[in-house]
């Protein structure tokens, strides 16, 4: 699926771009660049992401607000098929941060996200790939199994950051368990005196180091986002032998990609580079 999964991320790119040129704002382009991914059945988020130990999809996502800290997130929704929608929806119009489960559905249909049903984001392919995995007595091996969480990070040319994280969490989990996705500092974090930070991978281990936050300080005292993209792989693993893979981008434009998994898809574009790729 790499070429599935390089169309994806340029796509989201594009959208992303498009909103900056448009007048949007840093959080706009996360935002229309998560949709565009969430809305391709190729990733872990929206339609066609890991079900969970019962068939079902269950979504988190987070947004957030390098400039004001503003954060919208829910979690655990099974009737949104752009989750990250419903976080912006928070984030601008709601005085709370996160919203979980039938109340996060609730609070999307009465701000004007339409709601879907449950099998509508269900994918045979991911009806297949649970069966399969549920007959086989097969433990996840978390350094291979893919984690296809998207995520983005973007500054705009008011020298505002944002980033956006959302995901179908991972395969077979039981159904209610939240992943670091939509946690605050946990898979995704942005505040303009760091850096914008989202990240995929095995969620537990990521939420116990509130990872996206320990990477935004590494940048807070004068490391570069590529340093702190690279440290933050490697810390996850020493300490807990975690997986998984950063974006990380501050206010001055720099930027980290790093991950400790085999793969992992990523695209970016400034006024003079435009680049995708699939390992770094
Ligand atoms: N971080 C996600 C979770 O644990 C999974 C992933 O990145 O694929 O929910």
């Amino acid at each position: 699926m790499v070429d599935a999964h390089l169309n994806g991320v340029r796509n989201a790119i594009a959208a992303g771009w498009q909103a900056l040129e448009r007048g949007g704002t840093a959080l706009d382009a996360v935002e229309e660049s998560v949709v565009v991914m969430e809305d391709d059945e190729t990733f872990d988020a929206g339609r066609g992401s890991f079900l969970n130990s019962e068939g079902k999809v269950q979504l988190d996502a987070l947004i957030m607000d390098g400039a004001t800290l503003r954060a919208g997130g829910v979690g655990g929704v099974e009737r949104i098929a752009n989750p990250v929608r419903a976080a912006r929806k928070i984030l601008s119009e709601s005085p709370h941060v996160y919203f979980v489960a039938e109340g996060a559905e609730r609070f999307a249909a009465e701000h004007g996200i339409p709601l879907c049903k449950n099998e509508d984001l269900v994918t045979q392919r991911e009806v297949e790939r649970l069966r399969e995995f549920q007959s086989s007595n097969k433990k996840l091996d978390p350094t291979y199994f893919s984690h296809d969480t998207v995520g983005a990070v973007v500054l705009d040319s008011q020298g505002n950051i944002a980033a956006a994280t959302s995901t179908g969490g991972t395969l077979n989990k039981t159904p209610g368990r939240l992943g670091d996705s939509s946690l605050i500092g946990c898979g995704c974090y942005a505040d303009n005196d760091s850096a914008a930070v989202s990240m995929t991978g095995w969620g537990e281990p990521i939420m116990k180091l509130v990872l996206a936050k320990w990477t935004a300080d590494r940048v807070a005292t004068g490391n570069l986002p590529e340093w702190a993209a690279k440290e933050a792989m490697s810390y996850l693993h020493r300490r807990l032998q975690g997986h998984g893979g950063v974006i990380v981008l501050d206010a001055q434009g720099r930027f980290g990609i790093a991950h400790n998994t085999p793969r992992m898809a990523w695209a970016l574009k400034t006024s003079n580079r435009d680049e995708a790729g699939i390992q770094r």
